[in-house]
């Protein structure tokens, strides 16, 4: 089996732990190369302006996470709730591809109500136009809820990497005490709803936007 190179891509520091942290994990375990690519600056403020996390605290956040799982991280700098869909968008994801010869994408659901998600993943479908695999996470947690349906084609079982995934996600110390440890409670039970579904005991799951290569 050769190795592969994955870049997982997520709008803010956490969304890849949460939506795909136990495949990434895996992928490493694998052997394969994983670039986790951030599109913002790990600041974050309130409509009225009150900080939720500095740049300084979400730095470390987003790097201690990586290291847990064992990837590259990358982050492309943009503003926070204005991450845009844009030539320049387009073209910084697909200098990453085109430089890490990547082979599998992941990403946020297509239909996720976040502005920031939705764009990111328009900008990775224009840049990963040839890539093999673009396979999409689940809406995002917390602010992720949508009404239309997200299709649970594709799972990968995350038994084996699961404690890894919940490990990283912890790094994210000030997304815990902005959301509540029921916020990590519940990527819990949805691994292990995803891996009720295929007898394991945890899994992420994934709608295939294009499966045309080996993962
Ligand atoms: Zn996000």
């Amino acid at each position: 089996m050769t190795t592969k190179n994955v870049l997982a891509v997520g709008a803010h520091a956490d969304d890849v732990e949460i939506g795909c942290g136990g495949t990434v994990a895996r992928h490493v375990t694998n052997g394969d190369f994983v670039i986790m690519l951030v599109m913002t600056k790990p600041w974050y403020t309130y409509y009225d302006g009150t900080v939720l996390r500095t740049i300084e605290e979400g730095t470390i956040e987003e790097q201690k996470a990586a290291k847990v799982l064992g990837v590259k991280s990358i982050n492309l700098g943009f503003e926070t709730k204005k991450v845009p869909y844009s030539g320049e968008s387009v073209e910084a994801i697909n200098e990453v591809i085109d430089k890490y010869n990547i082979d599998s994408i992941y990403t946020h659901w297509y239909h996720d109500s976040h502005q920031d998600h939705r764009r990111t993943t328009q900008s990775v479908l224009s840049a990963g136009r040839y890539v093999k695999n673009i396979l999409m996470y689940e809406p995002e947690y917390p602010a992720g809820r949508s009404y239309s349906g997200f299709h649970n084609q594709y799972y990968v079982d995350i038994t084996s990497s699961f404690e890894m995934k919940m490990e990283a996600l912890k790094q994210h110390k000030s997304q815990i005490k902005k959301y509540g440890t029921d916020f990590v409670g519940a990527v819990e039970a949805r691994a292990r709803h995803r891996g009720y579904e295929i007898r394991s005991k945890y899994a992420e799951c994934f709608e295939v936007l294009r499966l045309l290569g080996e993962i």
